[in-house]
């Protein structure tokens, strides 16, 4: 995972920064209900309701996944930490 998210964040692909720290936090977790990954990003909006920052708050990956699995996770979840930057600027 952190190979993973660094092969693409290194790699100067855009992307929200850590909310702490400057490490991504990542977390191997059981999670429910089927899915691989969970990303929780935070929004921060200025007084017109514009998101004007965004964070990752954490990156949970689920326990049990197979090295194939387990990469194919990591991907999607970094479409998530790329994807929080693309809320900027909208209207929350
Ligand atoms: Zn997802």
């Amino acid at each position: 995972m952190e190979s993973a998210l660094e092969a693409v964040v290194g790699r100067g692909g855009s992307s929200a920064r850590p909310c702490s720290g400057e490490r991504y936090t990542v977390n191997v977790v059981r999670i429910s209900g089927g899915e691989m990954g969970f990303t929780k990003y935070q929004l921060a909006a200025d007084a017109a309701g514009r998101v004007k920052d965004a964070c990752i708050v954490w990156v949970n990956i689920s326990t049990g996944l197979s090295e194939t699995m387990l990469r194919a996770a990591a991907y999607h979840e970094i479409v998530h930490v790329a994807q929080a930057l693309y809320l900027l600027h909208w209207r929350a």
